[in-house]
């Protein structure tokens, strides 16, 4: 599919949970030309979330049907709940030339690399634990028990990161979303069959 000469291109953005992946995603789309994928979860609508926009909010029986379908390019377990993304609608983007994004952890991220290895992955980091326990308190949605476990959890996703290809830390918002930004244009300027097809035209016009 990546090799397709008018696909689109698939951007993975990981990171532990309070890193802001959420944020910069969501700016990225408003700021960018990307489209997120909205996956499909078990777990309980937060507040202020909207089906169908931060996720699809399901049973974990129709996750299980969903599964056996093979209706997920990957899905994964995190925390007690499933998590997939819904493989049909990313290919459709992929192959209509339009970049998506996917927010999803990183055993997902493992998965998605197997069948795109040409995927661009991109890890985001907080500035420290002690600012990353902070952010996961403020939410005010997690017990003390799972806000630990998501802490200790975070030493481990940071062990995979160089199966990476970017790293941002998000310390400053801003700067954190400029470098996504950047690192979506940087991409776009690779050489690549397009620009080949350029050159050919510009010997048409010697
Ligand atoms: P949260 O419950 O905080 O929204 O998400 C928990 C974790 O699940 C986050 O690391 C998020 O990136 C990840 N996640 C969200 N959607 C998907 C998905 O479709 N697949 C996988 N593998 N992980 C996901």
């Amino acid at each position: 599919m990546d090799k397709a000469e008018h696909s689109g291109k698939l951007f993975i953005i990981s990171g532990p949970s309070g890193a802001g992946k959420g944020t910069i995603c969501q700016r990225l789309v408003e700021e960018s030309k990307v489209e997120i994928s909205v996956s499909m979860t078990t777990r309980n609508p937060r507040p202020g979330e909207i089906d169908g926009k931060s996720y699809y909010f399901t049973e974990r029986e129709d996750f299980l049907t969903e599964i056996e379908k093979g209706g997920f390019l990957e899905y994964a377990e995190v925390y007690g709940n499933f998590y997939g993304t819904p493989r049909e609608k990313v290919i459709e983007k992929l192959s209509n030339g339009v970049d998506v994004v996917l927010e999803i952890d990183i055993q997902g991220a493992l998965k998605v690399k197997e069948a795109y290895p040409n995927g661009i992955f991109i890890f985001i980091l907080p500035p420290s634990m002690a600012e990353l326990r902070k952010r996961i308190t403020g939410r005010g949605s997690e017990t003390e028990e799972a806000i630990n476990l998501r802490l200790s959890q975070t030493l481990k996703e940071v062990s995979y990161i160089d199966k990476y290809d970017y790293c941002v830390v998000n310390g400053d918002l801003e700067e954190a979303v400029a470098r996504v930004k950047a690192i979506v244009m940087a991409e776009h300027s690779r050489v690549s069959q397009s620009i080949y097809k350029l050159i050919e035209k510009y010997k048409e016009e010697v």
